[in-house]
């Protein structure tokens, strides 16, 4: 709290506000923002402008000699060179300095002390500021005046264009990663989850460098017995909504790191799709969206400012993001033992794989290798419509290193701590996108539940003849039917086509990893 100097980074500007108190935030973000108003529930609803979602398209990373054989060069990490990002970072620091009044958070990330990296966030947008206070794991007063210099420095200047001239760029949206500055520019997007991607991008190589696997996953534990469970999953499978369990702990909603010591949550907060949010079928996260919270894109009646969270007329991804203690049953600090179980979330558009099976080991690889899910409207700019995708890890954009990096380091958790793998399936059932209908999520709730009370361990299961999977056939609250696939479709010929399909396009997209990973 108070002022800070920023002229190291050549920032000139004088008042700056570090780790600026919530309520002045909402009172700058109200009198800087003309569309930012208070909703009924205390939540500040900010806007993000024409970016509403992330744009992997335009994620660079700076090629530099020391860790040119560290990363995964490709269309996910496209290299710049050191003086592009240099253009870059200087465009950003030169329109910070056109800024009067700019917000500096200095925060944390991970909840493992001897790990946890220093975040420093610098941007112009008050909005941004909560973002990241609330997404970041909050210093305390004595952790604040100890801070000292920060390990990875933000510098958000997302109102203002990259330009396209310059070398490399293909959109007027850049953001850059330089992993050996340990810096982060953002040009043209003022989308609030790229800061947060950001930090996890860098967390994802600093992390396995170490010996220590990061992944994309919620993480719950359980409130007698301390058995904690992971759920990866892309964007839209259910980790948030799934995490979000008054049955059990909540660890976190999206970033965890796994260390010898056990998992903790890489984040301070959570971060929930709000689209059809309601207080009946997901009341932790509705109540959690209050004050001291930030919800975007969404639409209000001007008069009660009541938030209507069926309008996507500006996006299908309206989110809220609310510090991790707004959740009743949050684990503080964020941390837990070795999970027991973890869990695979796939949003299948086929309405083909069951909605659980048990993974062998060599299964379990083969699924974290392969990330596949459906992707949903709206997160990523220019998705309009559910198709099919894989996502190494079930966190391709965010990977830094080869797959196989992560996928060797989960093989060894796996293998030293004995945990039980499980496919589950959260997408279609009935028929694919257009005929069937989204599984209940009273049925992946009841799935997930089954899984943590051990009864789906030994539980009934029938090979699937297409994928080779142990599918499971009894779940208490589950009737039987749901659960082998082929019996929810009208057609069974036009079941066994479309499996047969799905399974063609895994191998297809396996291929390219085939003798890469051990
Ligand atoms: P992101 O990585 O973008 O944060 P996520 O994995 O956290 O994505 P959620 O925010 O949990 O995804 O989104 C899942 C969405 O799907 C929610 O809006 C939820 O209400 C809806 N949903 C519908 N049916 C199910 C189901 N059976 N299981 C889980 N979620 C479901
Ligand atoms: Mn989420």
């Amino acid at each position: 709290m108070g002022s800070i100097s920023l002229e190291q980074y050549g920032i000139t500007v004088v008042d700056v506000d570090r780790n600026c108190p919530v309520p002045k935030l909402y009172a700058d973000a109200l009198r800087a923002d003309a569309r930012s108003v208070i909703a009924a529930s205390g939540s500040l609803i900010a806007y993000s402008g024409e970016k509403t979602g992330r744009s992997p398209l335009d994620k660079r990373v700076v090629e530099h000699e020391d860790s040119i054989d560290e990363v995964w060069w490709g269309s996910i990490n496209i290299p710049i060179s050191d003086d592009v990002f240099h253009i870059n970072r200087e465009r950003a620091i030169d329109y910070l300095n056109t800024r009067p009044r700019l917000y500096c958070v200095d925060a944390f990330a991970g909840w493992d002390p001897k790990t946890r990296i220093r975040i420093r966030v610098i941007c112009a947008r008050p909005y941004h500021a909560l973002f990241m206070h609330t997404m970041l794991i909050r210093p305390t007063p004595e952790e604040l005046a100890e801070y000292g210099e920060p390990d990875v420095v933000i510098f958000n200047s997302g109102q203002f264009p990259a330009n396209r001239r310059t070398s490399g760029m293909t959109s007027k949206t850049s953001v850059d990663l330089d992993l050996e500055s340990r810096e982060i520019v953002i040009l043209g997007t003022e989308y609030a989850g790229e800061m947060k991607k950001g930090v996890f991008t860098y967390m994802n190589y600093a992390a396995p460098k170490a010996g220590i696997l990061s992944m994309h996953c919620s993480a719950t534990a359980d409130r007698e017995t301390g058995k904690t469970s992971v759920l990866f999953g892309l964007s839209g499978t259910g980790k948030t909504t799934l995490s979000a369990d008054p049955r059990r702990l909540l660890i976190g909603d999206d970033e965890h790191c796994w260390s010898d010591s056990g998992i903790y949550n890489i984040e301070g907060g959570c971060y929930a799709k709000a689209m059809f949010l309601s207080p009946d079928s997901e009341p932790e996260i509705f109540d959690a969206l209050r004050y001291g919270a930030v919800l975007e894109n969404v639409i209000y009646d001007e008069e009660t400012h009541g938030v209507d969270f069926s309008d996507a007329s500006i996006t299908q991804n309206t989110r809220g993001a609310y510090p991790i203690e707004h959740v009743a049953n949050a684990q503080i600090p964020c941390v837990g033992e070795h999970p027991a179980d973890v869990i695979f979330l796939t949003c299948d558009a086929f309405g083909v794989l069951p909605p659980v099976a048990r993974l062998t080991p060599e299964e379990a690889m083969y699924h974290f290798i392969s990330g596949y899910t459906a992707k949903i409207a709206g997160t990523e700019v220019g998705v309009t419509e559910p198709e099919a995708t894989f996502s190494p890890c079930f966190g391709g954009p965010f990977l830094v290193w080869h797959p196989s990096k992560y996928a060797e380091l989960l093989a060894q958790k796996l293998r030293q701590h004995g945990a039980n793998v499980w496919l589950v399936n959260t997408g279609w059932t009935g028929g694919a996108y257009g005929t069937g209908s989204r599984m209940k999520l009273s049925v992946t709730r009841a799935i997930i539940n089954a899984i943590h009370n051990g009864s789906l361990s030994t539980a009934a299961t029938r090979t699937d003849p297409v994928f080779g999977f142990e599918v499971v056939t009894e779940c208490a609250d589950v009737a039987d039917d749901v659960l082998w696939p082929e019996n929810t479709w009208q057609d069974a010929a036009a079941y066994g086509q479309a499996a047969e399909k799905l399974k063609g396009l895994f191998e297809a997209n396996f291929a390219k990893f085939s003798g890469s990973v051990s």
